[in-house]
């Protein structure tokens, strides 16, 4: 165990369970491997439900490493991060001690599909990590590659062909365990591409993991391919900022985690970011050298929401294209060209960034590249993420086929509580699709597979009305803390709190009545659409856009001026009388269908061709595919939303 002293001198303050002088002995409850955005969930999630956990991963320096883009959230990302704080994984906590430029995207639309985002500093995340992970309890950090499975016969009480009791590291040396997650990323037979060059390499400067991919797929597991790329890193110095569009962060910053009231710096000490375009220019290099560019050549699935410029040169020819130029840290000279991911030759990438407005004498600091990786079937893996072939065996992380930090560290934490679930013989621990976006996004993979790297949108969430970033807290925290046992005293408490104060606040906005007089000088606009003179709830007025908490308070300082003290609470009363009447209908339908759960659908129906009910084409080739006997079975196909179940729900029982 060379890594301990080796470890010990990058962290001299860190606790290691395996340095004291008890003898190291290689038996732990969990093992999870890798240390990227799912492992470090998964072992900092294990630990906390009380198993003594190792994490084994390449590099201690390297663990945290954000492979490409400096940023966490955005759209649906932004929804994860919260319901992963909610459980007290660690990545937003990180993330409101890392970033250097906040800002939540889609505004304008309903507070339940904002994106929380912010440019990460690198270094500092990477660093904010590292000291968590090295300082947390009964967690124990190790280098090392692991390169087999040890397994023994299966439990005869579950299914599956085999049972995980540890691994077999690259050395020869054995560690057992009774559960093990694998959190490999990009590395399993990893290959990195530039131009026609072809290294085998799990990201830029790390090592491949083959023997481990030997291992899975003679065990009979089905593993498929997919590849991504990054975009070149530019000199800060060399870039002309003073002709391109400046964004500047949200003032106030909104942090990521439901513990912390502000981030770790102020908006007005933030950095902006810098908007410029591709150009013709930058088309016509991309296709007259589609023949030096073997990463683009192969038929092998890339990120359709996250392409590469070539993509977006041969899908949309002659559209010029956004480039972000982001921040890669506080005393970082590097900027990173969000939406230029090429695999090019390094020269002609240069010559294609300095076609670019105020990119003229911008100067490459590293290349561009690809990545080709295997993945394996998602629908391999349960709702758990345990494997069905072999028993405690779980996998998170971009091996299941997913793309982007936040995506892994969402199964992270559910495979590293579900890993401690098992070896203690308590159930797993499910999310619904009711419940969550990580419940989205594992019943995505287990059911439906992927065969392009998967990302989360909130179009994906039939409940998205419900599943807001605001409200992850009383979704998950209180299931967390009971059941899995993951969830701090300290949050816990916290998220009772807010529960409660919510809960009276909203029956007190209920209570209070205001005369016409009172509410048409706050929203004399509505007057219009309610034309009456009629007294409204508190909680009527603080729906409408122009009123917040604050305003209301200030009408009516007794008894609500106690709801404007704390900014989270104000803010999450104003958004739960937003939505109190969409969701109330919304409740109501659920009813419906639950009343009419036994309904038959006539088997005669046609989907594909059915007039006078409102179905989208993809739900019209579900049903038309599936064939549900009833309208219960059809609500439990995915990706059929209940507005299309009401629909047809309706239309059935009008044709009786
Ligand atoms: P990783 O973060 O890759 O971590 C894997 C860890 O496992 C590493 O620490 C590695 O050292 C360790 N490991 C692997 N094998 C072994 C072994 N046998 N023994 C011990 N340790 C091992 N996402 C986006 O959303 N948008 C993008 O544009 C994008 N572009 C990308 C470009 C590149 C070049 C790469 C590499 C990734 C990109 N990603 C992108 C993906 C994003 O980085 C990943 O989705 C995310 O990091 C996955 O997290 P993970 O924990 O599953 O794996």
């Amino acid at each position: 165990w060379v890594a301990a002293s080796l470890t010990k001198q990058h962290h001299p303050s860190s606790r290691f369970s395996g340095d004291s002088a008890a003898p190291w002995t290689p038996h732990f409850d969990v093992v999870v491997i890798g240390g990227g955005h799912a492992g470090t969930e998964a072992a900092a999630a294990a630990a906390r439900c009380g198993s003594r956990t190792l994490l084994l991963t390449h590099r201690v320096d390297t663990i945290g490493q954000m492979s490409c883009n400096p940023s966490f959230g955005g759209i649906g990302k932004g929804h994860l991060m919260r319901e992963v704080d909610a459980l007290d994984g660690l990545c937003s906590r990180i993330c409101d001690q890392s970033g250097v430029h906040y800002k939540v995207l889609n505004r304008r639309k309903g507070p339940a599909v904002w994106g929380l985002r912010a440019q990460i500093d690198r270094k500092l995340y990477k660093q904010n990590m590292q000291k968590e992970i090295l300082n947390t309890p009964l967690l124990t950090v190790r280098e090392g590659a692991v390169e087999d499975l040890i397994l023994t016969e299966p439990e005869p009480e579950h299914t599956g062909k085999y049972r995980v009791s540890g691994v077999v590291l690259g050395d020869g040396s054995t560690v057992y365990a009774e559960s093990v997650v694998l959190t490999t990323g990009t590395f399993l037979r990893g290959m990195i591409v530039i131009g026609l060059e072809m290294h085998p390499a799990g990201r830029l400067g790390d090592q491949p993991s083959i023997g481990l991919a030997q291992t899975l797929e003679k065990l009979g597991f089905v593993v498929g391919r997919l590849k991504t790329g990054t975009p070149p890193r530019i000199a800060k110095e060399s870039i002309n900022f003073s002709i391109l569009n400046k964004q500047t962060p949200d003032n106030p910053s909104i942090p990521f985690s439901f513990i912390n009231e502000t981030v770790w710096i102020k908006p007005e000490d933030q950095l902006p970011c810098y908007l410029t375009h591709t150009n013709p220019q930058v088309d016509e290099i991309v296709l007259e050298n589609l023949h030096l560019n073997c990463h683009v050549k192969e038929s092998t699935r890339g990120p359709r929401y996250c392409p590469s410029i070539e993509s977006k040169v041969l899908r949309f020819p002659n559209r010029l294209h956004q480039v972000w130029l982001e921040p890669e840290g506080m005393d970082s000279d590097l900027i990173y060209p969000q939406g230029l991911s090429v695999t090019l030759p390094a020269d002609l990438q240069e010559k294609m960034i300095t076609c670019i407005r105020g990119l003229e004498k911008a100067k490459m600091i590293q290349p561009g590249y690809g990545v080709q990786y295997d993945y394996l079937d998602p629908r391999q893996i349960t709702p758990s993420l345990e494997t069905h072939l072999v028993q405690r065996l779980f996998f998170a992380g971009q091996i299941n086929g997913t793309t982007g930090y936040e995506e892994a560290a969402a199964q992270g934490v559910i495979a590293g509580i579900n890993a401690s679930l098992r070896v203690r013989h308590k159930p797993p621990f499910v999310i619904s699709r009711t419940e969550g976006y990580i419940g989205v996004l594992i019943d995505d993979l287990t059911t439906l597979g992927t065969s392009e790297p998967y990302r989360m949108f909130t179009s994906r969430a039939e409940f998205r009305l419900s599943l807001r970033p605001d409200n992850a807290d009383s979704r998950l925290t209180f299931r967390g803390y009971k059941e899995a046992g993951c969830v701090s005293q300290q949050r816990y408490e916290r998220a009772t709190w807010m529960k409660s104060s919510l809960e009276e606040g909203i029956s007190v906005l209920k209570s209070i009545e205001f005369p016409s007089s009172k509410w048409k000088n706050l929203i004399p606009e509505a007057s219009i659409s309610i034309g009456r003179s009629l007294p409204l709830r508190a909680l009527d007025v603080l729906k409408y856009e122009e009123v917040d908490t604050e305003l209301l308070a200030k009408a009516v300082p007794e008894p609500l001026k106690k709801y404007t003290k704390c900014r989270e609470l104000a803010e999450r009363l104003k958004i739960e009388a937003t939505y109190e009447s969409v969701l109330f209908h919304q409740q109501q339908e659920i009813k419906e269908v639950q009343r009419d759960e036994a309904l038959q659908l006539p088997k005669d129906l046609d989907y594909l061709t059915l007039r006078d009910v409102s179905l989208s084409c993809e739900v019209r080739e579900k049903l038309h595919f599936s064939r549900p006997q009833t309208i219960g079975a059809a609500s439990r196909i995915p990706g059929v939303t209940p507005a299309a179940i009401i629909n047809l729900l309706r239309f059935v029982k009008s044709t009786q």
